[in-house]
């Protein structure tokens, strides 16, 4: 047999293990009403419709190959194509060792916990988006996919996807724009680090990551500006609009989550009185993020406008205690005229703080769960998911050794997943969505990508281009 007719079949056979390996992922999330039901059901529709997209190109290698018709021919164009069914393998396995972690028992609880507070997140801000028609139904992604990461907190792939770059953009320059085309994939994904396994007040932090999702699935980003334009002082505006995706995302979790979040904020921003103290930004630097008194003092007056005045007055007075005094005090009165502008400023940002409310009632409802768990002959709590990771960040709050003892993140997992519907979950309550446009939408996302991934590749082999590889950052920010 000729060495083209050979490597013909070994292509076909490298195109048919794709097919093979997803097969088996359907396999695995399809619904089915036998007993045990399927370990992935909740990530039927993410496995659909990334197989959708990546159809697309696989198709695309498929009547590449075809239309060799000499074994000449084959050898001839063999490299791209191996190159070709590479990236599809690549792509696919950046989600599948997502999905694959869920199969290992030791992670799957958290995981799928953790995928319900995102979802429920997620899922708030969304549909009153569609109700305004300012997002169409086809273009909703399906709800965020959680994974452990080697991160130091929590990050979403939607702005610091270095870990993505490296996968799927392997020998690709950091020039190609990948990126922006990964923003198109189906659905977002969260990274959490992996010394998050079984803690659950780190994990509120998610909630900040989800807000960086919805603003760029809804495109927020004009609607952001016009808030922090129509609220803060014409000379400090710059400032605000290079921290406006962060400043967004800790509006975003303190309205979904409440005080707790705010607690858990503050745990992580907590440094040396000296290092806080003298923390500033000047104008040659603004930076992605405000300073972390001023991120303290901005949740704080969230909660203050959400009527959680007791627990904002809490944090600020020990945040106080233990600081001093903080740099940029003239950006102090912006904050104000920031939370109280979110309602004023854009129609889209008022409908999305008033469906996203964590009320004094939610807080209420947390704290009985928590009380009921550190209680001494502890019990199981109630609440709805929201309420119950809320219940473990207080609970942790509150008394960390009993928190511990009582292995209270455990019961909250567990009670989270209990309550969970059987069967698969929508992020759409209202409209149905129409598919076949969906499916048209991310084939023609998934093509463009891979289409840029070649051009990128393309370019790097030039002669005298960089075809450096990107390197993950071991310190991704959140
Ligand atoms: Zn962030």
């Amino acid at each position: 047999m000729k060495v083209g007719d050979l490597k013909r079949a070994e292509l076909r056979g490298k195109l048919s293990s794709f097919d093979a390996d997803f097969a088996y992922w359907v396999a695995t999330s399809t619904p089915s009403t036998e007993q045990p039901r399927p370990r992935l059901e909740k990530h039927v529709s993410q496995i659909e419709r990334l197989g959708n997209a990546l159809a697309a190109e696989r198709d695309i290698i498929e009547s590449k190959l075809d239309a060799l018709t000499s074994p000449e021919s084959v050898v001839a164009a063999c490299t791209q194509l191996e190159i070709d069914i590479l990236d599809l393998h690549r792509v696919w396995g950046f989600f599948r060792r997502k999905f694959a972690l869920r199969l290992v028992p030791r992670f799957f609880d958290f995981l799928e916990a953790l995928d319900e507070l995102a979802f429920h997140c997620y899922r708030r801000a969304v549909n009153p988006a569609i109700a305004a028609q300012t997002l169409r139904p086809e273009a909703v992604k399906e709800p965020p996919l959680v994974y452990f990461e080697d991160s130091t907190i929590p990050s979403a792939v939607t702005r610091s996807s270095k870990s993505y770059l490296y996968d799927a953009g392997r020998h690709v320059p950091k020039a190609a724009g990948l990126l922006a085309m990964m923003n198109a994939m189906p659905f977002p994904v969260i990274g959490v680090p992996w010394s998050q396994v079984h803690h659950l007040p780190s994990a509120l932090m998610l909630a900040h990551e989800v807000g960086h999702c919805i603003e760029r699935d809804l495109a927020l980003d004009s609607a952001l500006k016009a808030w922090i334009d129509g609220s803060v002082a014409a000379q400090r505006a710059p400032a605000w609009r290079a921290w406006q995706s962060e400043v967004f995302a800790d509006v975003f979790a303190t309205l979904a989550l409440g005080p707790t979040f705010a607690h858990s904020l503050v745990a992580l921003l907590a440094k040396d009185a000296a290092t806080i103290e003298k923390e500033t930004r000047t104008s040659a630097a603004y930076g992605e993020y405000p300073t972390a008194s001023l991120r303290v003092a901005l949740v704080c007056t969230v909660l203050e406008q959400e009527k959680h005045s007791a627990a904002a007055g809490e944090i600020l007075q020990d945040w106080n205690l233990a600081y001093r005094k903080s740099a940029l005090s003239d950006f102090k009165p912006d904050i104000l005229n920031l939370v109280t502008g979110l309602r004023e400023q854009s129609p889209v940002l008022s409908k999305l703080a008033s469906a996203l409310r964590f009320t004094p009632q939610d807080q209420q409802a947390a704290e009985r769960a928590s009380n009921v768990m550190l209680s001494p002959i502890a019990g199981t709590p109630v609440g709805d998911v929201r309420q119950l990771f809320a219940s473990a960040a207080h609970a942790f709050q509150q008394n960390p050794d009993q928190h511990a003892k009582r292995e209270i993140d455990q019961t909250v997992v567990r009670t989270v997943l209990e309550q969970r519907a059987v069967g698969v979950r929508s992020v759409v309550s209202g409209p149905v969505v129409p598919r076949g446009k969906q499916k048209d939408r991310d084939q023609a996302e998934a093509t463009n990508f891979f289409a840029s991934l070649r051009a990128a590749r393309a370019l790097a082999e030039r002669p005298g281009e960089d075809t450096s590889e990107t390197e993950p950052d071991p310190e991704l920010l959140g």
